[in-house]
């Protein structure tokens, strides 16, 4: 046998040991979902490729890989891809059915200082986002995350995730994280563990912490008052990390709270369910 056919019959081997399952069944965009994989080689590099991303991940056995369906991703048929390291074609692969969802319109009537930028204002807000962007589609560090993902203040959830806005009439883009009201100086917690990867004031957020989680995922509070930790702090599920204020471009003291998943952006409401039933 040479060693080019001893190299495919490899391949078909590992092919039929790996298997993946995608859970919940039913998606939509803005759902996070959890990709278990088994018949791992220990020390072994995969990657998973999803609508474009890529993240890769070792196992013993078996790994559970968080992944979600990007706000804007189309309605329709969309796959989920395993690879293993030097060979071309996927070891296996699931089909998942993204299906449409109703996010509400909410309409604001708000002074015009909230809703029109200077040129200056808006030069600095772009800069911030590609500057935040390019932290999301960085960094794939090993797991941080453990257990549940939890709620980092508890409050009234004033405006939910993917709510299409209008300011004065104006369309605007989609929420997408969780507005939690609360009282000024109340502790905001980290959700889960990680390692605070930027600290700083941005025009729309105002005083912001964004925590990396590893594994592609990210969470941040924004329109914080005062910081509890300082940028490159390892912290720990539950640890007050800031106090609720009303930094940035809001009304009254808030919590803005996102999540992204290898950069999309996800429902943090449903990463608290997916997560809490494991
Ligand atoms: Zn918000």
């Amino acid at each position: 046998m040479n060693f080019l056919i001893g190299t495919v019959l490899f391949a078909m081997l590992q092919g039929h040991r790996v298997g993946m399952t995608v859970a919940p069944a039913r998606l939509h965009p803005g759902s996070p979902f959890m990709v278990n994989v088994s018949g791992l080689v220990t020390g072994t590099t995969y990657t998973i490729e999803f609508d474009k991303r890529t993240l890769h991940f070792t196992g013993s056995g078996t790994a559970a890989v968080l992944l979600g369906v990007n706000l804007g991703h189309p309605e329709g048929e969309d796959s989920i891809e395993l690879y293993g390291k030097g060979i071309a074609a996927p070891l296996t692969a699931v089909s998942i059915d993204v299906h449409s969802h109703d996010y509400p319109s909410q309409y604001l009537k708000l002074p015009k200082k909230f809703v029109e930028l200077t040129p200056a204002e808006l030069k600095r807000a772009m800069h911030e986002q590609r500057e935040l962007d390019k932290i999301f589609a960085s960094d794939r560090t090993a797991t941080l995350w453990r257990g549940d993902f939890i709620l980092p203040v508890h409050g009234i959830i004033t405006t939910p995730f993917g709510v299409k806005r209008f300011l004065n009439g104006e369309p605007r883009s989609a929420h997408t994280g969780i507005d939690i009201a609360g009282k000024a100086g109340t502790p905001v917690v980290a959700t889960n563990d990680g390692i605070v990867c930027f600290e700083g004031n941005l025009f729309f957020g105002g005083n912001s912490i964004l925590i990396n989680h590893g594994q592609g995922i990210y969470s941040m509070y924004f329109h914080l008052g005062k910081y509890a930790v300082k940028n490159g702090a390892q912290v720990k599920k539950g640890q007050a990390i800031g106090y609720i204020g009303d930094t940035g471009r809001v009304t009254g003291p808030s919590l803005h709270f996102g999540i992204r998943i290898v950069d999309s952006k996800i429902d943090p409401e449903l990463l608290f369910l997916l997560t809490s039933k494991k």
